[in-house]
């Protein structure tokens, strides 16, 4: 660590010198210039003055403008200088904004409802990269069905729910939502339809309230708060759920525990009250009986939406309708928890078993 900073600083510092040394030739030229300038102009008034030609408060006078004019001067090329300096700053700014959209986006409208998705042939690789990570998956979940996805790191399940999220589009094949290519939607439409929890999400250092609803006042804070168990954790806090999260901003704002923070982002989610919920492993920070409990209650909240669930532990199988196992970028696996269950030497039925043991133990 301390050769890489010593290399870095000795990069820095020769990158610093170039711009000193650059700097000061045209410092220099500027300086003699201004004082060229300076001694031609006081020399002839000088010798104006010394011949009598002009008075000495014309001299004082013309010695006064000339020191303002020089000091114009310098301003005026100071300003161009800035001017030049702070345009290829908007420059890359500009370049930055006018970047072309690479996810191509239509104008068919969506209505907020259930909807069928269907996976088709869908294959995909991270751009600059060759690997597939998905290949030739094949899926189809019909309205207010609720699938869990379950597979190893690294199996493409993430993935998976970023191609139906549009972070990105699919190299090869087609996702269908009710039967249309989710590229001929309107896109701020189409995103209306999800509400997903990644593993990654974010809470403001805003009050429990705004995290959830934002500027939504008539939105029933409690209701949302209760239904993913934050009951009693609001309870405990004087402003209930105006009360900040974090202290960035709040010396008495809370710190809630991972756990907790995930329960919040699961109640953002509901209040989207979107026909397709998505939860990536939010779970992650959560004991495992309080992340059956989230579970369990979360699949009746949802109710006849679509529900999504990426989760390393299998209790949560049990509440869905179908399970897809993937494994390297294929759905090796598809059905009810009773048919992979019972399929012998099966990726399901051993992940399960491993875990079951574990509990048992
Ligand atoms: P899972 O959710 O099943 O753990 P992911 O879908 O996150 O798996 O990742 C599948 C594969 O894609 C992994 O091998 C991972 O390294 C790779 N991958 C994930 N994100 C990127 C990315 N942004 N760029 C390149 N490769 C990625």
């Amino acid at each position: 660590m301390i050769d890489s900073w010593k290399d870095n600083t000795a990069k820095s510092n020769e990158h610093w010198k170039w711009q000193g040394e650059t700097g000061l030739k045209y410092d220099l030229v500027s300086s003699f210039l201004s004082l060229g300038r300076s001694i031609f102009a006081y020399t002839y008034v000088a010798f104006r003055t010394i011949r009598k030609m002009i008075s000495i408060g014309t001299f004082t006078q013309l010695i006064a403008a000339e020191s303002s004019l020089n000091g114009a001067i310098g301003g005026m090329v100071n300003s161009v200088t800035e001017l030049v300096k702070r345009c290829n700053y908007a420059y890359e700014y500009v370049l930055f904004m006018e970047y072309p959209a690479a996810l191509k986006k239509g104008s068919k409208p969506v209505e907020k409802k259930s909807h069928e998705i269907e996976f088709r042939h869908v294959s995909f690789s991270y751009p600059k990269t060759d690997r597939k990570v998905l290949e030739d998956v094949n899926i189809r979940i019909t309205p207010g069905e609720h699938l869990s996805i379950v597979g190893l790191n690294g199996a493409g399940k993430t993935t998976f729910i970023k191609l139906l999220c549009r972070l990105y589009d699919p190299t090869g094949g087609q996702i269908l939502l009710d039967g249309t290519d989710i590229r001929e939607y309107d896109y701020t439409q189409y995103m209306e339809q999800f509400a997903p929890v990644f593993q990654d999400f974010k809470l403001f250092a805003f009050s429990i309230a705004e995290n959830i609803a934002f500027d939504d006042k008539d939105a029933d804070i409690t209701a949302l708060t209760d239904r993913v168990g934050l009951h009693e954790f609001v309870e405990k806090l004087d402003k209930g759920t105006d009360t900040s999260i974090f202290k960035f901003f709040d010396e008495e704002g809370v710190e809630p525990s991972g756990g907790e923070q995930q329960k919040i982002a699961i109640a953002r989610a509901l209040y989207k009250d979107a026909p397709v919920v998505i939860l990536d492993e939010p779970t992650a920070a959560l004991d495992p009986i309080a992340e059956y409990e989230i579970y369990k209650q979360f699949n009746s909240l949802v109710g006849g939406k679509s529900a999504f669930y990426i989760s390393h532990r299998l209790s949560s199988c049990q509440f869905c309708d179908h399970i897809a196992v993937f494994s390297d970028g294929r759905i090796a696996e598809y059905g009810t928890h009773a048919e992979l269950e019972s399929i012998p030497d099966g990726i399901y039925a051993r992940m399960f078993e491993a875990q079951a043991k574990y509990y048992r133990d």
